[in-house]
């Protein structure tokens, strides 16, 4: 069994962009991180977000904005973030507080700088395979992943745990394209899928996005099938300090010894989904530069 390195592949894809920014004469790519409250886990995917944008040598710009934001007024920050010709990708940290629509707020992004990929336009364009798109990045970063690790999907049967519009179905969409690394046949299952373990075992490569941990037990797996552990749940733990430890929605002690090859969490897709926003700001630099609007 090998265990695919998420940090590692993410590594490389930052060491990457770096080079690439390098390349970049005048300004350099920005992103904006739109954090609305103080939910801890924000805190931290915001930072980190920070971080790697600094590291490869591109701006950030984090606007705070308080929990009890309205719908317009969010609306409006990022209308001026739209119109900002400084502003290459904007991203509005999820989950965002009860009473704000956040599908509204997803669609009220240009979509050119959308670079969670959650704007209709983006979607169909994922759709219809149209490569000037934005995929959102935790899919996007599942696929990288599969294909860094030597994992074809072609004629492979891909069966994906759940059907968010954040992993489940962009995943869905990403495994059947027609492109060399794809090209899979694929079953999504869901809350209301019967008999799911007679579903996941026929799968070759199983990607769990359900937001349950340890769902996924060795009688759901087939052996030598590829495990893409996608969910971060918070599990308590009174041995930590923190009072806690974070597992993925995969039993990783008794499946791990029948896959080929399985994501650990953390460390596997996690990593991945930062390393994919600062790609696709990249790209959107770079797109926004050739059309400027
Ligand atoms: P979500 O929006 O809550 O969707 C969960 C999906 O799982 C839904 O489609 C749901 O079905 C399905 N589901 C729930 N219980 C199920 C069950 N018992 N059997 C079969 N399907 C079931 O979650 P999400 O945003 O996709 O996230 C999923 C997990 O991935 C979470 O743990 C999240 O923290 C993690 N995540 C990680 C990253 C990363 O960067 N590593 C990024 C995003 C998410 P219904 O549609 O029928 O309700």
């Amino acid at each position: 069994m090998d265990i695919i390195d998420g940090n590692q592949v993410a590594a490389s894809i930052i060491a990457e962009l770096k080079a690439e920014v390098g390349t970049f004469s005048g300004r350099k790519p920005c992103i904006a991180l739109v954090r609305v409250g103080d939910d801890p886990a924000s805190v931290s995917y915001v930072k980190k977000k920070q971080v790697t944008a600094a590291e490869i040598g591109m701006e950030s710009r984090l606007l705070l904005q308080p929990a009890t934001i309205t719908q317009d007024e969010l609306c409006a920050v990022i209308d001026g973030l739209n119109a900002d010709e400084t502003v290459d990708g904007i991203l509005v940290q999820s989950p965002l507080p009860k009473g704000i629509a956040e599908v509204a707020v997803f669609r009220r992004i240009a979509a050119h700088k959308d670079v969670d990929g959650f704007h209709t336009l983006n979607l169909g364009k994922l759709a219809q395979e149209d490569e000037t798109g934005f995929v959102a990045c935790t899919p996007a970063g599942i696929m990288e992943l599969l294909q860094r690790a030597g994992v074809k999907l072609t004629g492979k049967h891909v069966v994906v745990l759940g059907r968010s519009l954040i992993v489940g179905k962009p995943a869905a969409l990403l495994a059947m394209q027609r492109k060399e690394w794809a090209n899979a046949t694929v079953t999504v299952c869901h809350s209301q899928t019967a008999n799911l373990p007679s579903i996941t075992r026929q799968a070759d490569v199983l990607i769990a996005a359900i937001g349950k941990a340890e769902f996924v037990t060795a009688e759901m797996v087939k052996p030598g099938a590829v495990v893409i552990d996608v969910g971060v749940n918070r599990v308590p733990d009174a041995t930590r300090k923190t009072g806690y430890r974070l597992t993925g929605d995969v039993h990783f002690p008794t499946v791990s010894p029948l896959c080929s090859k399985i994501t650990p969490v953390p460390g596997g897709v996690g990593p991945m989904t930062v390393a994919m926003l600062m790609k696709n700001t990249v790209k959107a630099y770079r797109q926004n530069q050739l059309t400027p609007r």
